[in-house]
């Protein structure tokens, strides 16, 4: 599995070490390894609601929520989503990031399966796990395919069930 990530140099901006995981994606049998591992402890923890972080955080959030026999709720960058929406801004190296999730994607008292391909510093994580609260979710667990733990993201949700296969 971890041979279908690509490393690319200065992406998207120079002195960046960017892991692509197109190479993964356009594998079914590594996909098909990567969705047991997803998948391996959240069996009968009746899931709700998938939620997924745009945009690399849809590919697998779609298909577990298709597993789990659970909702998909796209959580997107500003102004994409049609309907009424709350956000959550987290700040950036350089400036601030904003999220937004339609305010029916999740209701009171569901339980949410939080995912994305990658968790870095975390701000884009925790961002997520403010909104899905907003809204009365219950997190269940937050998976990526893969944490570059010497960012430390894990701090940054240190109180919910982090999952990945992959760690760098
Ligand atoms: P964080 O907020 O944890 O610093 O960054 C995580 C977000 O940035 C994720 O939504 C993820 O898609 C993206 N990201 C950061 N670094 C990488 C990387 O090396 N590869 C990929 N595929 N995404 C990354």
């Amino acid at each position: 599995m971890e041979n279908y990530i690509r490393d690319i140099q200065d992406f998207p901006k120079p002195g960046i070490g960017f892991k692509d995981i197109t190479p993964l994606l356009g594998s079914a049998e590594a996909v098909k390894e990567c969705m047991g591992l997803l998948l391996s402890n959240l069996k009968d923890k009746n899931i709700d609601k998938v939620v997924g972080v745009e945009s690399r955080g849809f590919f697998f959030a779609t298909l577990l929520a298709y597993e789990l026999n659970a909702g998909f709720v796209p959580v997107r960058k500003p102004n994409k989503l049609p309907y009424e929406t709350i956000s959550s801004s987290y700040e950036l190296e350089y400036g601030i990031d904003t999220l937004e999730v339609h305010i029916d994607g999740i209701q009171k008292g569901d339980r949410v399966l939080i995912h994305d391909d990658v968790l870095a510093t975390g701000g884009t994580a925790a961002a997520v796990c403010e909104l899905v609260e907003k809204l009365g979710g219950v997190i269940v667990q937050c998976n990526f395919l893969m944490q570059l733990s010497f960012l430390n993201g894990k701090d940054k949700i240190s109180k919910y069930d982090i999952y990945s296969p992959l760690i760098y």
